[in-house]
């Protein structure tokens, strides 16, 4: 209903040839042209009594994407040290063939990508940069979440080899995996094997321009990046002729400069100044210098990366963006950009179209629940052994069981699952080990 409404919103506002001024004015102040296919926002008010188009906000789920558009959010912008407002690194982008990315899933940043109403079924690729835990922390509650929620299959991960196998992405996702072991086992016996799984494709760090996903008209090419070991790369993504440019954490390196040159939107990490870190982040001066500027890259330097590369659009991130941190470090990029400018937060949303780019920020629910797909779930493998022994089976307190079972009589005849009533055999057994 709110679409149609938009819609008729628009037409008229298109008929009467008139644009607001102002229109798609980013945060940072930008001037970027409106956008076509998504009609995503803008417009003016008809009347005392009618919707207002929204010029500055995304609702998740409520539009759709052009066929030639891409979505990227950014639900994590952050630190690794944790912060309620602001997740360590992770860009949601979506593609108008349907397709959703995890770029990065650091700590904290699900709760963001929760809140996007996107069904976990879709929510099954991850590109990691590097394995640094403010950009992959967050693997278990997308494993886990979208594993009790409704996710039908093995999540899919890429991700960059490192200098020696227990370096590389295989090796973390292989020990993830025993670190949450209990978990996975009693998981897999009582709600499906499947969706449990991880199916890794590691790639080789060094390459340039290397194709690592090319499926539906969605193109993923690898770079190596210059960060704190050999390992982490930059992606590109393209799609539709568009082209977003992102790198996790690196330091000025060639392969950036030369690759990203002319992407639609080129994602890059600006870090706090040095006497930044030392003043909020509590950090020694000789390591504060060396965290913004030796094994990062300082506003300054991102500045001159965006002056040669002059995409149509550069967002800044990797910083905690407060009034405290947030003008020193624009300040800083524009000592050596001008052009377009995204200072990321947590939630901010951009639509990439040929047309243009809009920077606007998502309101999204604080308590959003798993949205419902398609999907089914296959059911769980009984060829399994039950992970709790009879011991524990029977120190279950029978008189509380039996006080739930009208309840559950009606759920049973409700959803006709009297055939898969576990309820006699339990009772039954639970009562001979007792005697
Ligand atoms: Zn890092
Ligand atoms: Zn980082």
């Amino acid at each position: 209903m709110r679409r149609e409404i938009l819609a008729t919103v628009m037409a008229t506002f298109i008929l009467a040839g008139v644009f607001a001024v102002g229109w798609g004015l980013g945060r940072s102040g930008t001037s970027v042209a409106p956008i076509s296919d998504a009609e995503a926002a803008g417009g003016i008010v008809q009347g005392p009594n009618v919707v207002a188009p929204d010029r500055y906000v995304y609702y998740p789920g409520t539009e759709e994407l052009g066929a030639e558009e891409i979505r990227v959010t950014a639900c994590g912008t952050g630190m690794p040290a944790a912060r309620r407002g602001q997740a360590a690194t992770c860009f949601l982008i979506e593609t108008g063939n349907g397709d959703k990315f995890l770029f990065d899933i650091g700590t904290g940043s699900m709760a963001n990508v929760a809140a996007m109403m996107i069904p976990y079924q879709y929510l099954d690729k991850v590109f990691l940069s590097h394995l640094h835990t403010d950009h992959m922390g967050d693997i278990d509650a997308l494993w886990a979440g979208g594993w009790t929620s409704g996710r039908p299959n093995a999540l899919r991960v890429w991700g960059p080899s490192g200098a020696t196998p227990e370096m590389g992405t295989a090796y973390a996702m292989e020990h993830f995996l025993k670190f949450v072991n209990w978990d996975k086992v009693t998981r897999e016996y009582k709600i499906t094997p499947v969706a449990g799984g991880i199916n890794v494709t590691e790639f080789d760090y060094r390459g340039v321009d290397q194709v690592v996903y090319d499926e539906n008209g969605v193109v993923i090419k690898s770079y190596p990046a210059i960060h704190t070991g050999d390992g982490p790369v930059s992606f590109a993504l393209e799609y539709a002729g568009l082209k977003v440019f992102f790198s996790g954490d690196t330091v000025p390196n060639k392969w950036f400069v030369e690759h990203a040159r002319g992407a639609d939107l080129a994602i890059h990490e600006a870090m706090m100044a040095p006497a930044q870190f030392a003043q909020f982040y509590n950090q020694p001066a000789q390591l504060a210098w060396r965290t913004c500027c030796e094994f990062h890259t300082s506003p300054q330097s991102f500045g001159k990366i965006m002056s040669e590369v002059r995409p149509r659009h550069a967002v800044a991130f990797h910083f905690f963006d407060e009034e405290g941190t947030r003008y020193a470090i624009y300040e800083g990029i524009r000592e050596t950009y001008d052009g377009p400018l995204s200072m990321a937060t947590d939630m901010m949303v951009w639509n990439v179209t040929r047309d243009g780019i809009t920077e606007r920020m998502a309101v999204s629910p604080d308590d959003a629940w798993s949205v419902p797909g398609t999907a089914e779930q296959p059911p769980p493998d009984k060829g399994k052994p039950n992970p709790m022994s009879d011991e524990m089976e029977a120190g279950r307190w029978l008189p509380a069981f039996r006080a739930q079972d009208a309840m559950l009589d009606e759920h049973m005849r409700k959803y006709k699952l009297e055939d898969q009533d576990w309820r006699p055999a339990m009772y039954k057994k639970i009562e001979a080990l007792q005697k």
